[in-house]
């Protein structure tokens, strides 16, 4: 469905999201004006090292743009840089900047991606409390997380515990506290929380579930943290405690709630002429019910979806979605989503493990692996081809898995 011809799209996002969408446009011979608006001032990039191998100092900023400033020119893709979209006028079909500026479109695509979840408690505006989401918030990290320094992680998702892993490898001392009972609970299965929590505490890091965190401690910086009455002395805390979805400068515009911006399988919202894709959309998924997916995969995969619905194209082949996390040397690799009332069945090596989801038919809806790249790889085909599968075969680590492919 289309409303009017279509000669300039504005993005506004500079993330993965953003980027996959403008340069789906040009790949599909869109050759209207491509404007991409972002609030950062650096060219776009990927997140992921930023927990990773950036963090660690093993490779610098120049290694994650997400293109060259060369490609964005030669495909005539304008980058305003450092320029926040402050409100949408949706009758005039034009998006207002902090600098004032008005930027006319025909089609919009928001991908204004996810903010950090601040901490609400005294001493939360300490010096030395640090968060984690963009270029700059890691470059500031990195520079504190000198050997034998210590550092206190609040939250123990995927984020905490790659920043727990990178800083152990650079010589810090690592707490980790996390209030739920297991490391990662949102993502993964207990056997799986199990295993990574041994890791970490056999590199080092403490790890304290269930924990309470009451209050930060210092005159200008942070010297403590007082955590179930106890406290707990330390030079950096990072806090991990999840995301919000980036549309606090939507407020009014009939576009997003506070969990999001609701849209349909093509990407489009209530407004035909604005689409939403990445951390920042709420989308339902195969089993009706709405979410916010953050992950790479899903920012690209949807990126290209708005692209190509903009255009009036056919959507992109359905992918199986996917996420992965490394820590140490393990890898976590994740695909699909489970039901809330799919069984799990865990498959163990000597070294790594699977996790396989299945629903009330014995099909397999969600797949969990560490450090088994074959069986993720499978998972994902048995994912996709909603196939019934056999349980027993499944937990036994001998059985062939490629054979349930037949
Ligand atoms: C430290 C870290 C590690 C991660 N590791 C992994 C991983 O291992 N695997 C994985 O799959 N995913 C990982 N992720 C998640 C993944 O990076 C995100 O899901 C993905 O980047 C989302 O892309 P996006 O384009 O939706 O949003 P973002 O990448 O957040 O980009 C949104 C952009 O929009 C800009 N913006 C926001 N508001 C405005 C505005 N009003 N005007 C203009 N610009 C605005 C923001 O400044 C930002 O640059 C990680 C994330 C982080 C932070």
């Amino acid at each position: 469905m289309s409303s009017g011809p279509i000669h300039s799209v504005v993005i506004v996002g500079g993330g993965q999201a953003a980027v996959e969408a403008a340069v789906t446009l040009r790949k599909k011979s869109f050759a209207g004006e491509v404007t991409l608006l972002c609030a950062e001032p650096c060219p776009p990039y990927q997140r992921p090292p930023l927990s990773k191998q950036l963090l660690a100092g093993k490779i610098e900023p120049v290694a994650i743009a997400l293109r060259a400033t060369a490609f964005f020119e030669r495909q005539e893709i304008t980058l305003h840089l450092g320029s926040r979209a402050t409100h949408i006028d949706r009758v005039r079909k034009t998006v207002h900047t902090q600098d004032g500026e008005r930027l006319p479109y025909d089609r919009l695509l928001i991908a204004t991606g996810a903010t950090v979840r601040r901490l609400d408690l005294a001493g939360a505006q300490l010096e030395g409390v640090h968060y984690l989401r963009r270029l700059e918030d890691c470059l500031a990290l990195r520079s504190q997380l000198q050997d034998g320094a210590r550092l206190v992680i609040i939250g123990g998702g995927y984020i905490g515990m790659e920043v727990a892993a990178t800083a152990r490898g650079l010589g810090c001392e690592v707490t980790v506290l996390e209030m739920a009972p297991r490391i990662m609970a949102r993502q993964v299965a207990p056997e799986i929380s199990a295993l990574f929590e041994v890791q970490h505490r056999a590199q080092g890091v403490v790890v304290r579930c269930a924990a309470q965190v009451e209050k930060l401690i210092g005159r200008r910086h942070i010297e403590a943290v007082q955590v179930d009455g106890e406290t707990l002395a330390t030079d950096i805390l990072v806090v991990g405690v999840g995301v919000l979805p980036e549309v606090g400068w939507l407020d009014g515009s009939g576009l997003s709630r506070a969990d999001g911006i609701e849209v349909d399988a093509c990407c489009r919202s209530v407004d035909e002429a604005v689409y939403a894709a990445g951390d920042v959309a709420l989308q339902a998924r195969g089993n009706g019910i709405a979410l916010r997916v953050e992950s790479v995969q899903n920012a690209n995969f949807q990126g290209r979806t708005a692209a190509l619905a903009i255009l009036d194209e056919p959507p992109p082949a359905e992918e199986v979605p996917w996420f992965w996390s490394n820590q140490y040397d393990l890898r976590l690799q994740i695909a699909g989503f489970p039901g809330p009332a799919d069984r799990s069945v865990a498959r163990y090596y000597d070294s790594g493990m699977a996790v396989f989801f299945l629903d009330a038919a014995d099909r397999m809806s969600a797949v969990q692996c560490v450090s088994r790249p074959r069986d993720f790889m499978l998972g994902k085909k048995l994912i996709a081809r909603a196939q019934r599968v056999d349980p027993q075969h499944l937990s036994d680590a001998n059985y062939p898995l490629q054979e349930l492919l037949q």
